[in-house]
This record gives structure tokens, C-alpha cells and sequence, in this order.
């Protein structure tokens, strides 16, 4: 269903001199939604970001929220809000400050614009740290006052740019469980740029899957994964094999493949621990690579190494046709 407060863009294109950074991309974004956009660096993620937010001159094309074409406004009238990667905080003013930095700029009265600075914190859980100047607080926590600063405008859509590529992996992990549920809580919309596929399954609503400037695929992240439109996609959201068979380029998990006494004959190449799994990794005889992820019991009754001949098999219904 069409809602008023969709973000769609529309023939969306960027270039820089002869660089087409972006290409011509349709997308309608469900409203209320976690979208992740991801690809590999250079695919034309940040830009797109940043045309959203009014960060950058759109080339071509059209950029409608609720209704209205935000594409040539300047950021603060569009009704998004933007967090950079670097957080961006203002080093001489305190969390709270920092916070209400906008309002202040809209001319709001500082009892008014303190107080709603103070609903913010409380919401990412900085309001004990309101007085502190941004030296003083951690990768985390600096993380939590620049929603808050983002957050304080009321936007629409909230744009990430690799929100969570500056922290340390634990604190990635916990840090991506706040995003979420504050997005839940908002009830609006995210976008959130990351070139990790992990991070966009475990986060994502939607995942919008860029290559060289297009739009790849787009789906909920079981969809994108479990069913990759294109061989780019499989290898990129990974745990898939591209095989081919007959002349057809297949995506087959690599959890679905079996070793057994009969099947396409290979080489094992490597076996890597992955602690509940192992992967192995073999050469068949027409030099395609494939990886078979083993459980590891079943891995440790029948040792493989490097060197020794095995059979690989799946079952028909685990090969999933892919497009050129
Ligand atoms: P991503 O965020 O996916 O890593 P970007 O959107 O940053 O990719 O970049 C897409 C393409 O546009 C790349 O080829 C990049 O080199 C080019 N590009 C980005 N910003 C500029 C710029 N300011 N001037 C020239 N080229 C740029």
C-alpha cells in the first residue's frame, strides 16, 4: 500500500564530470521501515545518502516524501535528518548543547530547546552525561549524542552513513540492537548505508543491494539472501556457491551441500574451524570452487584435509537459477 509518508526516489542519478556514481535508481521505501543499503565501496551508497539528506546536488531525477518533491530543498526544510560516520560533534560545547544545537538555530528559547534536548538523551540514555563535552565520553556514547542531536530535528527518515564501522565488533553488535529498537520506537524511517552483509541481515526490514551504481536487488534480507537475483548478489551477500550446470548458472547454499560417496568429484583445497561449522572448501573437475559448510560433528566423524578426493551433492530443490 502507497502511504503519504513514502520516500521514493525517482530516477535518482549522480555524476561526477565522467563518473556515474548514481544511475538512474527507482526505489519506494515502505514507510516506518529499516532499510539497509548495502554493496561494495564505490557502488554509490554514500552518494545516494547524501542526495537524500541535500548533502549533494542531485544530477537528474527526483527525490518525493510525503508527497512533495524534497530533491531541491535545502537539508534542514526536507524532513530528514542525517548522522555522519565521524559523529561530527561540536568539541566546545557540552552533550546538551550539542543536542540542541539546531533548535537554537531555528531561534527556539533555550528553556524549550533544553528540555527537549533532555527528552533526547533520556532516549539513548545520555541524559546523566548531558553536562560532559564530547572528549570526554567514549566511541559509543559520542554514537548516542549524535542521534540524539539527529534526532532532535523530528525527521521523517533518518539517514545513517556506516553508523557503526567506527566501534569496536562487541560494541558493533550491541550498539545495531539500540538502532533497531529505536527506529521501532520512532516509528520512522532509517536508512542506513553499511558495506557489511551481516550487519544488514541482522538489521534490516529491507535490504537494497547496489552494484556499479544500480540498484542490484531489493527485498527483506531473507529474500535478498536465500534467493539472489544475480550471481553479484549471491557472491556478494555470501554463504552461496555459483555453480554451473548444464550451461546454467546456479546459487547453491553452502549449508546445503553434502559430501557423500557419490556426486560430482572434487578436490579438497582447504578446511577452515568456524567453531559450529566447518567449511570446506573444494575444486571440481570443470575448476569451479565450491564450499560445503559442514556441522561440525559431522565434519569430525570424517576428517578431511587439504589433498583428499571427495564427492559433492545437494538435493534439485537447493539450486536456485540466477540471472545474467
Ligand atoms: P560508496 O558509498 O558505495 O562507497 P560513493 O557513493 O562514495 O560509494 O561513490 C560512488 C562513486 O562516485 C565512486 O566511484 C566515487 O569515486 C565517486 N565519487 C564519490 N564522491 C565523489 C566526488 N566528490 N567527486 C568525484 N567522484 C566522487
Amino acid at each position: 500500500m502507497r502511504s503519504p509518508n513514502d520516500l521514493e526516489l525517482v530516477r535518482l542519478t549522480k555524476r561526477y564530470g565522467d563518473t556515474v556514481a548514481v544511475d538512474s535508481i527507482n526505489h519506494l521505501f515502505a514507510p516506518a521501515s529499516y532499510v539497509c543499503l548495502l554493496g561494495p565501496s564505490g557502488c554509490g551508497k554514500s552518494t545516494t545518502l547524501r542526495m537524500i539528506a541535500g548533502h549533494e546536488a542531485i544530477s537528474e531525477g527526483a527525490i518525493v516524501l510525503e508527497g512533495k518533491e524534497i530533491g531541491h530543498l535545502p537539508p534542514a526544510q526536507r524532513g530528514t535528518a542525517m548522522m555522519f560516520q565521524s559523529y561530527a560533534l561540536f568539541p566546545h560545547l557540552s552533550v546538551k548543547d550539542n543536542v540542541a544545537f539546531s533548535l537554537k538555530m531555528k531561534g527556539i528559547d533555550k528553556a524549550t530547546r533544553i528540555r527537549k534536548a533532555m527528552e533526547l538523551l533520556e532516549l539513548v540514555a545520555m541524559a546523566h552525561l548531558a553536562d560532559r563535552m564530547p572528549a570526554q565520553l567514549s566511541g559509543g556514547q559520542q554514537q548516542r549524542v549524535a542521534l540524539a542531536r539527529a534526532l532532535i530535528t523530528e525527521p521523517r527518515v533518518l539517514l545513517l552513513d556506516e553508523p557503526l564501522s567506527a566501534l569496536d565488533p562487541f560494541l558493533r553488535i550491541r550498539m545495531r540492537a539500540e538502532l533497531k529498537r529505536l527506529q521501532r520506537e520512532l516509528e520512522i524511517t532509517f536508512i542506513h548505508v553499511t558495506h557489511g552483509q551481516d550487519e544488514a541481515l541482522a538489521l534490516a526490514d529491507e535490504v537494497v543491494v547496489m552494484n556499479n551504481a544500480v540498484i542490484e536487488q531489493a527485498g527483506p534480507p531473507r529474500d535478498v539472501w536465500s534467493r539472489p537475483r544475480t550471481e553479484f548478489v549471491a557472491r556478494f551477500m555470501g554463504g552461496h556457491n555459483v555453480v554451473t550446470v548444464d550451461g546454467i548458472r546456479y546459487a547453491i547454499r553452502s549449508d546445503a551441500v553434502r559430501l557423500g560417496p557419490e556426486g560430482i568429484p572434487a578436490t579438497t583445497t582447504g578446511v577452515e574451524y568456524q567453531g559450529d561449522r566447518v567449511a570446506v572448501t573444494a575444486m571440481t573437475g570443470s575448476d569451479e570452487e565450491v564450499v560445503a559448510l559442514l556441522p561440525e560433528e559431522a565434519f569430525f566423524n570424517a576428517p578431511l584435509n587439504p589433498g583428499d578426493a571427495i564427492h559433492l551433492g545437494w538435493e534439485q530443490r537447493w539450486l536456485h537459477p540466477l540471472h545474467a
